[in-house]
């Protein structure tokens, strides 16, 4: 249901591109909130459902006893089968996938600032490495050894300010780890590439990060013409893969929403959406836990032995 009305939610209105931090977040909870309802459902139909209501409490409370019982019936081995097929394979595929986006990422980042030591040159007061280039581009290298990046003909085309402004664009990216947050959109969306909702996750993260990397830029009393200005300037440049840019294919929608801006998000507004969020985290998790406060008055595991527990089975029949 989540991933029905997950992405209806966050689609609605514009609220997003006056709150695009809290969107991030509100995605990342609605993706985790995917991966894990499926990921328990498969923990629901392992664990025995005929001794228990159902839930994550059986995965604490059920003893090798209950789930021999269980599985003893083709519909119950059937089931468990299932049940650790799907949890397998999800969480299988996520770590998968998730250690093939961050060993690219890192491998091209590495190359890209191995050639940046041979090639680029430093400029007194500029907190970037420079390139020589005709096209006007900025962009970082994100991770533990980032970089900034700027080529020449961006410092040739920019103004001191939009200099500045472009700037702290990406340090804003560089500083808030939004390649950690694109490398998950990135994950889920490469190990479930037949789920509309992670590709569309992944396009509004992609989105999202930008809009907020020129917020922090603009902060209180930044000039946003100029920011719009440079990102015109910087648009028709392409950063390398696992680079953030400053420019790129999101810069008209942004150079307009930096023209007309918008009030941000109120106290009420952001109310409700961080509560939706969590709430959207929580509720795979509730469901899979709710039946423990019953549980904890209810004897699962009998103690004595298998002849016993067959005893007790035939008695509450
Ligand atoms: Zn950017």
């Amino acid at each position: 249901m989540a991933a029905m009305v997950g992405p209806w939610m966050l689609l609605t209105g514009c609220w997003s591109d006056r709150a695009p931090r809290l969107a991030i977040v509100a995605w990342q909870c609605l993706t985790v909130s995917v991966v894990a309802a499926v990921a328990l459902a498969g923990v629901a139909l392992l664990i025995p459902t005929a001794s228990v209501s159902g839930g994550l409490a059986e995965l604490l409370r059920a003893c090798a006893m209950a789930l021999s019982a269980q599985y003893s019936s083709p519909g119950g081995a059937a089931a468990a089968a299932t049940g650790a097929i799907l949890m397998t394979t999800v969480l299988g595929r996520l770590a998968w996938c998730l250690t093939v986006v961050l060993a690219d990422a890192r491998r091209r980042r590495s190359r890209h600032r191995t050639a940046l030591d041979l090639v680029g040159t430093t400029v007194p007061g500029l907190d970037a490495v420079v390139l020589s280039a005709d096209q006007p581009a900025v962009y970082c290298l994100p991770g533990r050894h980032r970089r900034i990046v700027v080529t020449s003909g961006a410092l040739r085309l920019l103004t001191e300010e939009q200099l500045t402004l472009v700037l702290r664009h990406e340090q804003a990216h560089a500083r808030q780890r939004h390649d950690l947050v694109l490398a998950w959109s990135q994950t889920t969306a490469k190990a479930f590439p037949r789920v509309p909702l992670f590709a569309t996750a992944r396009a509004e993260s992609a989105r999202l990060v930008e809009l907020l990397a020129d917020d922090v830029a603009i902060g209180h009393d930044g000039n946003r013409l100029a920011l719009a200005d440079a990102l015109l300037t910087l648009s028709s440049a392409s950063a390398p893969v696992a680079a953030l840019a400053a420019g790129g294919s999101t810069a008209g929608a942004r150079v307009r929403r930096l023209i007309n801006p918008r009030r941000p998000l109120g106290r009420l507004g952001a109310g409700l959406v961080a509560s939706a969020a969590i709430g959207m985290l929580l509720l795979p998790v509730a469901v899979a836990v709710g039946p423990a406060a019953s549980a904890t008055q209810m004897d699962y595991c009998p103690t004595g032995t298998p002849a016993a527990a067959a005893s007790m089975h035939s008695t509450a029949d």
